[in-house]
């Protein structure tokens, strides 16, 4: 090995968010001795799962010790009633490969086609409806789907997903923002990602100065599910999108023990707001194996939401809705009729 490539690769500085991001927990032992969980409690968490431990360390700095009974453990920590199975629940859910255009594009809805950039997150959520997506993951070489969107010019927008697209080098989605940037016919790049919470640090100089030398609309999502996941760091990193006129918007899943109660999501729809923030969508758990203990009923649901309505502004109640595979757009669930 060595030579001049490697030379070369060896000179390029490793950014801070990544040497960050190294120090994430990937071992359950190690992050059982930081949470300080007894050994009873050490028994309900499950050792190796197929969907390895993946979780930065502020984020575990949020949870507290010797309990499960906390909103980011839950959505973070691999726990042993992931193995029971239950019928519905199934490895692949939303069916995204039917969907698959290109082998990293999915094409669901019109106008809209979305690019599964990478596999990598800065953090695994045990609800996760793409856990068990065969990703193709050889390359960081995106000709395929730029092809596809050149090609069709009824789409307007692309959705830049994964895993999280934050987790590419800038390089590569430099590489990426400048092939897009030769199709006339796409307006808009979305971002959806969930970094910003484990890893605020990514939204650093170099990958806003990507943003900033695009001519589309450049839009976030991110995705939140509990007011604890925000703080003045990732308020702080969002706000720097905010300065150059890109709107953040956030999508939550409903989840049992972490946010299904009305004073949890009225908090969330506030922080966000207070923050600039817009709810945009509440989602119904994706039926994915593993996750059974995370459903909430409709009913349930749909009550969460009218609490919200008659407690706060109306841009603050987030849509409910579900995804139904084969569907031209997200299923709303609609609150019952009255009488
Ligand atoms: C959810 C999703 C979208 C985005 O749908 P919106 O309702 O516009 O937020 C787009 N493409 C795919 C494949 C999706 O799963
Ligand atoms: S960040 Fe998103 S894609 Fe990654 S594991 Fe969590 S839910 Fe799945």
């Amino acid at each position: 090995m060595g030579g001049p490539m490697t030379a070369l690769l060896n000179k390029i500085p490793v950014p801070a968010w990544r040497q960050i991001q190294r120090k994430n927990f990937y071992y359950w032992e190690e992050l059982a001795d930081f949470l300080e969980l007894s050994p009873d409690l050490r028994k309900e968490v499950l050792p190796h799962p197929r969907f390895v431990l993946n979780l930065p360390r502020r984020l575990a700095e949020k949870i507290k010790k010797n309990t499960t009974d906390d909103p980011l453990f839950l959505q973070f920590v691999p726990l042993k009633k992931e193995l029971d199975s239950s019928p519905g629940f199934v490895s692949e859910p939303v069916q995204d490969s039917s969907f698959q255009k290109t082998k990293k594009l999915l094409q669901k809805y019109q106008g809209r086609a979305l690019i599964l950039t990478t596999s990598a997150c800065a953090m695994h959520c045990r609800f996760c409806f793409r856990q068990n997506f065969p990703y193709e993951t050889q390359t960081a070489d995106f000709a395929q789907e730029l092809q596809y969107l050149q090609q069709h010019t009824d789409l307007n927008e692309v959705i830049l997903s994964g895993g999280d697209p934050l987790s590419l080098t800038d390089g590569q989605l430099a590489q990426l923002f400048a092939g897009i940037e030769t199709i006339p016919h796409i307006k808009k790049i979305r971002f959806h990602t969930r970094f910003p919470i484990g890893i605020p640090e990514r939204i650093d100089n170099s990958f806003l100065q990507i943003l900033e030398s695009s001519s589309k609309q450049i839009i976030f999502i991110i995705h939140c599910n509990h007011p604890q996941e925000i703080d003045i760091d990732v308020a702080a990193s969002l706000k720097r999108l905010q300065k150059l006129g890109i709107p953040v918007l956030n999508q939550a899943v409903l989840l049992k023990g972490v946010n299904d109660n009305e004073k949890t999501l009225l908090d969330l729809s506030e922080t966000l707001v207070q923050n600039g923030i817009i709810p945009y969508y509440l989602h119904q758990l994706d039926l994915v194996e593993g996750a059974a203990h995370f459903a909430v009923s409709d009913e349930r649901a749909q009550e969460l939401i009218q609490f919200l309505q008659e407690n706060t502004s109306g841009f603050a109640v987030p849509r409910l809705v579900r995804e139904v595979p084969g569907q031209p757009s997200k299923s709303p669930i609609p609150l019952p009729s009255c009488g």
